[in-house]
């Protein structure tokens, strides 16, 4: 058994099964999480007979670390082989921070048309050692800071993936960030970005409210249709509603909403308006994300005079927006760039049938 796949309750059970006090099981999990330790022999503190069953019957272990890239700004992207694909985790230093941007999914079913990773296709689930395993690498390579606080301070889940449509194996994962004796986050420091798959927003609500971020891109649906295919199955009137269920819960008073901006499509006057009343029913802050752009990506990014021209309409309207930065563009680590490397398992015949044509 991999002990990264348990969260607290997982573990203290996984205990129980193999004939030791489930209160044990804390004490390992903190040389795992807090540590960053894998090998039992190592955990000087547990009696030697603990250290000797757990070596037969358990492990730790995490993705391998294909590349590591740094940016000019400081921005640092890690590349984990996940056997037949590779995923990335990208880490975010700014002043007051350091946000870790994490996978969910080698590749992602939704394919919006803008995402790197949608157009890549899907390969399969993270494990949920593969997903928390991405923050006990990067803690391993960051370190504290020279006053022994964690370098890294949030945690974001909006790498490769849908992580809603991964939900069995991301609540564990979510647990253990929380968890005083893993990485002890806040719940408003972990932040879940879904493309808005309603009913599993409802279980997270009830299970694990973390923070909340919905990518929105489009301020009615015939638009959202044609950017996020998941809007046909969820559309605007029923994702909003599972917004407002989910403040009743949230760690923050509001939900961000993601607005992806692209030149010519859902950046006019008009979109604006449309975007004003919707957040006339869900109380958010808008985070625009001017579009970044990837191999064979069909859109073109919003100019920063139109994107400033937008955010100054809303905020105008008492809607607070922020626009996001671009970071580490330069080794294709800003949003939506995440590409991993995608072994395809469900349109790879039209891929080919394309290749062919
Ligand atoms: N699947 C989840 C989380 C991962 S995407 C979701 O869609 O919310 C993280 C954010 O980056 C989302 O808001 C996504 O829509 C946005 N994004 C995707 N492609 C982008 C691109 N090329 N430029 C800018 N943002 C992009
Ligand atoms: Fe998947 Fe999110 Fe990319 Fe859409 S934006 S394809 S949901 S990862």
């Amino acid at each position: 058994m991999n002990l990264l796949d348990l969260d607290a309750r997982g573990l203290a059970d996984f205990f129980a099964g193999i004939g030791e006090k489930p209160f044990r099981a804390r004490q390992v999990l903190r040389w795992i999480h807090q540590r960053g330790e894998h090998d039992f022999e190592v955990m000087s503190d547990l009696a030697r007979s603990l250290r000797e069953n757990l070596a037969g019957k358990a492990f730790v272990q995490v993705p391998q670390v294909i590349s590591d890239n740094t940016s000019t700004d400081g921005t640092r992207k890690w590349l984990l082989d996940v056997g037949a694909s590779a995923i990335e985790a990208v880490f975010i230093p700014e002043t007051n921070r350091g946000t870790l941007c994490i996978s969910s999914q080698a590749g992602c079913t939704l394919a919006c048309g803008f995402c790197s990773t949608g157009k890549q296709g899907f390969n399969r689930n993270l494990r949920t050692s593969e997903i928390i395993g991405q923050l006990w690498l990067a803690n391993r390579f960051l370190g504290a800071t020279p006053r022994g606080e964690r370098v890294i301070s949030n945690v974001v889940m909006m790498g490769m993936g849908e992580p809603l449509l991964n939900y069995e194996a991301v609540v564990p994962a979510l647990n253990l960030m929380l968890d005083d004796n893993a990485y002890g986050l806040s719940r408003r420091r972990v932040t879940l970005s879904t493309s808005g798959i309603v009913p599993m927003m409802d279980r997270l609500r009830d299970e694990c409210p973390v923070a909340l971020a919905v990518s929105l891109h489009a301020p009615n649906d015939s638009l959202r249709d044609r950017l996020m295919p998941i809007n046909r199955k969820y559309p605007l009137k029923e994702l909003l509603g599972a917004c407002r269920r989910y403040l009743d819960r949230a760690p923050r008073d509001f939900v961000t909403f993601e607005y992806v901006m692209l030149d010519g499509l859902n950046d006019s006057a008009e979109h604006a308006q449309q975007l004003i009343e919707i957040a006339g029913e869900v109380s958010c802050k808008i985070n625009l994300i001017p579009f970044n752009p990837f191999p064979d990506s069909e859109f073109k990014r919003s100019s920063s005079e139109v994107i400033r021209r937008f955010s100054d309409t809303l905020n105008a309207a008492g809607v607070t927006t922020t626009t996001r930065k671009t970071r580490g563009d330069d080794i294709d680590a800003a949003c939506g760039q995440l590409a991993g490397r995608i072994v395809d398992r469900t349109r790879r015949t039209i891929r080919l049938a394309r290749v062919e044509a």
